[in-house]
């Protein structure tokens, strides 16, 4: 069945702000590269936004995981918490330093870490925990904090999917000792590539930066003191980053407005399990996600096929990351991963996306559901 109907996509970043101006900017002026006037103002409002002292703007979400862990000189022999259920490259980061990344189970209330893992999965190698705010749903930052302490742990917030996400009232990425944040094309904000580091710790900033630019001494130009590298951000990414620091609280209010509206929609579907809201969060909703339970009438691979050819993009969740190759050898199940992963999928959840657009995806899944469509 093809149709004539609009074909709604999982995102598209949303440039019709003051982009084109800005980046026309950086292009008359010539300050394309890695100086100028939007890196350091993209910096600012972005630690602003988050309400920590220092903000440093890295080339991507992955460069700036691996310049938090290279500044906090975490390496080899030395191992680090991660949530299994998460992007791949919160644990490639973590390899990348040749240390070895842990994985931890899933709590169902909150699809994050489980705080308790910490305790389970700690050993005397354990130099730091990374929890995810996955899909927008903060992690329970207060419990993993208190675990973290208990153990002399660094905390690095990976926030790469939940800008502006608040847990007990305060904004994610001002709880670790430096935290992330991703501007992939599909991410609240987009600068195309590119990512930022949030830290209150001046001196970890100025390491950030030092690391970021080659490890080159401040004061003797090309006298380098350790092996650093170019995970520069450059002025035309910042350009596009200060335009859509704009509208990141707009963008924010869609993305809760469009999960309200799924929330009503769906409400009542047998098997469908809605996303969680935790009483203590404020969840941003990158992307809407809902679990097919095994009481849902059809599979989710047949649920994913069926959507797209009524012209409705959607993803499977993350595999978790202790199933993949790289990283399976010797790992104990971890169920709840392991179920979430199987059954999760990610809806259209671009700011874009039109009321009458999540009509016809809902209408769309209670067909799929519903019993005279089973053979
Ligand atoms: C997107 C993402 C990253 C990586 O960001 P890139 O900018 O694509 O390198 C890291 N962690 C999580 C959880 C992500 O979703």
């Amino acid at each position: 069945m093809t149709s004539d109907l609009r074909f709604i996509p999982v995102s598209e970043p949303l440039l019709d702000g003051r982009e084109l101006e800005y980046v026309s900017d950086c292009v008359r002026s010539g300050w394309v590269s890695s100086l100028g006037k939007y890196i350091t103002e993209f910096e600012l409002r972005f630690s602003n936004f988050c309400g920590t002292q220092h903000a440093v703007a890295v080339s991507n979400g992955t460069t700036a995981l691996h310049l938090a862990l290279a500044a906090l000189r975490i390496g080899p022999g030395d191992e680090v918490i991660v949530p299994s259920l998460t992007f791949i490259a919160t644990a490639n980061a973590v390899r990348y330093t040749g240390a070895t990344p842990i994985f931890a189970d899933c709590d169902p209330l909150t699809w994050n870490i489980a705080p308790e893992e910490i305790e389970r999965l700690v050993s005397p190698r354990t130099r730091a925990v990374i929890p995810v705010h996955l899909y927008g749903h903060p992690a329970d930052m207060p419990a993993i904090l208190a675990a973290a302490q208990k153990y002399d742990l660094a905390v690095i917030e990976d926030a790469a999917e939940a800008h502006g996400a608040r847990c007990g009232g305060r904004r994610v990425g001002s709880f670790g000792v430096v935290n992330t944040f991703s501007f992939y094309g599909n991410k609240i904000i987009t600068t195309g590539e590119g990512g930022m580091l949030t830290t209150d710790d001046l001196v970890l900033s100025e390491r950030l930066r030092y690391l970021r630019d080659h490890a080159m001494s401040p004061d003797r130009r090309y006298y380098h003191t350790e092996v650093g590298f170019n995970y520069r951000m450059t002025n035309l990414q910042a350009a596009l980053g200060v335009a859509q620091m704009e509208r990141i609280e707009e963008f924010i209010r869609r993305k809760q407005a469009i999960a309200a509206r799924y929330d009503e929609l769906l409400a009542g579907l047998p098997g469908v399990e809605l996303p969680p809201r935790a009483v203590w969060a404020e969840p941003v909703f990158w992307m809407y996600s809902i679990v097919l339970s095994e009481k849902f009438a059809v599979g989710r691979e047949e649920v994913m096929a069926s959507l797209r050819r009524q012209g409705i993009d959607s993803r499977p969740f993350f595999y978790p990351i202790h199933t993949l190759p790289p990283y399976a050898q010797g790992q104990a199940s971890l169920p709840v991963a392991e179920r979430l992963g199987a059954r999760g999928i990610n809806l259209p959840s671009a700011v874009s996306l039109r009321e009458e657009d999540q009509q016809r995806i809902a209408a769309a899944l209670r067909h799929i559901a519903s019993p005279a469509v089973r053979k």
